[in-house]
């Protein structure tokens, strides 16, 4: 009996404390995706990877992603794509509204972007995606696009490292994040973060940081689509590197709603982080990096 009892508290002892420090160190904190879509590609993609099961429809697709932002605490996510506005619409508070720029789908002018930015239309360039169309980023014809978002203060977000397959021009080579430096050396003020952290280019995405400390990543999608020991891998190497305080969260939540909370336990389930560099990852990182104000980031906080 006595062993019941001893048996039930030591149990019980150790569901509150995980709870506890889930509720105090990682669950309650307010999250920041870098790196959210706002699309439908339709019923070709229905099951995605992992078995994952897309909503039905546009709308369907809205309410689920929406669903988990609300669950997990994000309360900022950078969106990009068609739905992009809409998003922003329903929820002004959480959503900032991104332009691509190059896509597979578009290519945008770059006075058309002068324009938003000068209307206030969208806050960021990302996800550009120059590799998805078969140019290095430090391609000439690139050039004019950095040029814009340097000259308005607006930070890029650039896809870097693998991708969708099914994409004429799209290479791996054209991923290395060494190709960026050009594009550095001459926007040395330029806000940037390599989306995917590049990977699996550890080694060039560690050079790139070490010598500019103005970049920043997102580990988005590699947190769900990769084997969990080959992703903590990739994370720790850049943590062990020295670059804890230059890493962000991101989803690349693009069709699959679940991939939201994977991607979130794949990070809290890191046994070399600690509580604080967890903090630092879900939503610091990026408030350093988007230049939140104080006031905002009281606010996030209090959340
Ligand atoms: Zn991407």
């Amino acid at each position: 009996m006595k062993r019941t009892i001893l048996f039930f508290f030591s149990l019980s002892g150790l569901i509150f404390t995980t709870y506890g420090q889930q509720s105090s160190g990682i669950k309650k904190i307010p999250i920041i995706d870098m790196h959210l879509h706002a699309l439908w590609w339709g019923e070709s993609s229905i099951v995605g990877p992992l078995g994952l099961k897309a909503p039905k429809d546009p709308a369907a697709m809205r309410d689920s992603t929406f669903y988990y932002l609300k669950k997990y605490n994000i309360v900022k996510a950078v969106t990009d794509d068609a739905f992009a506005l809409d998003y922003f619409h329903h929820d002004p508070q959480r959503i900032i509204p991104a332009r691509q720029g190059i896509s597979p789908l578009l290519r945008d002018s770059v006075d058309s972007l002068r324009h938003w930015f000068q209307a206030g239309t969208y806050k960021l360039i990302a996800e550009f995606m120059p590799q998805y169309i078969g140019f290095r980023p430090d391609d000439p014809e690139m050039e004019a696009y950095f040029q814009v978002a340097d000259e308005f203060n607006i930070p890029v977000g650039i896809h870097l490292g693998i991708g969708k397959a099914g994409f004429a021009n799209f290479t791996i080579a054209n991923a290395n994040p060494l190709y960026l430096e050009n594009v550095l050396r001459k926007h040395p003020n330029l806000r940037i973060y390599v989306m995917h952290a590049g990977y699996p280019f550890i080694s060039e995405m560690i050079a790139l940081m070490a010598t500019y400390p103005q970049v920043y990543v997102d580990i988005a999608v590699i947190n769900w689509v990769l084997p969990r020991k080959e992703f903590h891998y990739y994370l720790q190497r850049l943590v062990d590197a020295g670059f804890g305080k230059r890493i962000m969260y991101g989803s690349d939540e693009m069709m699959w709603p679940q991939s939201i909370p994977i991607s979130i336990e794949n990070i809290r389930s890191a046994a070399f982080l600690t509580d604080q560099q967890k903090e630092n990852v879900f939503y610091n990182n990026a408030a350093d990096f988007l230049r939140l104000s104080a006031e905002e980031i009281k606010k996030d906080k209090a959340q």
